[in-house]
């Protein structure tokens, strides 16, 4: 069962090829971790992906579909705005900077999108939602403002935040890496335990050692390419 596959992806800001056409394929239940230089183009394609950007060529399928289009009885249509929300449904994302709601209580921004998206009751959204913060080691924090906590724990709440959604695929682009030294492993330890639970996930970050013990492939990016792709006891072997 495929998740992701890209086939030649393209996509340029203006002039600048940002991706030069990228091959991958992730199946069910895979974690990648996606590295290589700043400017390569990894944030570009996990946004590809979670349909933030329009594709200037080639074919992305995400979760069986294909980005940009819907089929219906055999014919290929555009996406509406309404097919792009039910397939960003199934999609969990955790950016760097966590982009939290800053007005809203940690238990708010994890309801939100149950209640308005999924339509979910609102005793049945809550019971998930504490369900995921107890799973993150933050049970006490459910009436806090993320002003009011520390960078990895407002982390763990956009990662908490993600599954409430109950996503089929998680994406993070870069997730420890605005985080203090000190607060990287609990964020790691988090992604550890998802990446056992048996979801899928691609990881863009700078963290070698994590890269080394929990994903099953690594992809290594340069200039708008997947320039390598190994499993990690291979990518990271002596030469
Ligand atoms: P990476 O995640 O590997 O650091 P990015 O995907 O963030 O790479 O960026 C790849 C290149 O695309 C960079 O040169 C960056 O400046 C450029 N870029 C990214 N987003 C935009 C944008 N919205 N408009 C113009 N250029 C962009
Ligand atoms: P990242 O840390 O994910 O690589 P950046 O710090 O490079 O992201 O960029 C942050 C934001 O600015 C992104 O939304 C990206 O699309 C945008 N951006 C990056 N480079 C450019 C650029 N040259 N022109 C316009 N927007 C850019």
């Amino acid at each position: 069962d495929e998740i992701i596959r890209a086939e030649r992806v393209r996509k340029s800001y203006g002039r600048t090829e940002v991706l030069r056409g990228i091959d991958l394929a992730v199946s069910a239940g895979e974690v990648v971790c996606v590295i290589g230089p700043s400017g390569s183009g990894k944030s570009t394609f996990l946004r590809c992906v979670n349909h933030l950007e329009r594709l200037d060529g080639g074919r992305l399928y995400v979760n069986g579909e294909l980005i940009g289009y819907r089929q219906r009885r055999g014919k290929i249509y555009e996406q509406s705005p309404r097919d792009v929300c039910r397939k960003r449904a199934d999609i969990g994302m955790v950016f760097q900077h966590f982009e939290l709601f800053p007005h809203m209580t940690v238990l708010q921004n994890l309801v939100l999108a149950p209640l308005i998206v999924r339509r979910r009751a609102k005793a049945e959204a809550t019971a998930r939602a504490e369900e995921l913060l107890d799973k993150v080691g933050l049970a006490d924090k459910i009436d806090s403002y993320p002003g009011q906590l520390s960078g990895g724990q407002q982390q763990r709440v956009a990662i908490a935040r993600a599954l409430c959604m109950r996503p089929r695929l998680m994406l993070f682009d870069e997730p420890t890496s605005a985080l203090d030294p000190e607060l990287v492993g609990e964020v790691l330890n988090v992604m550890r335990e998802l990446a056992s639970s048996g979801l899928t996930m691609v990881v863009v970050t700078h963290e070698m050692q994590f890269a080394r013990e929990v994903a099953d492939r690594v992809v290594f990016m340069d200039h708008g390419k997947v320039v390598e792709e190994s499993a990690p006891h291979e990518f990271f072997a002596a030469p």
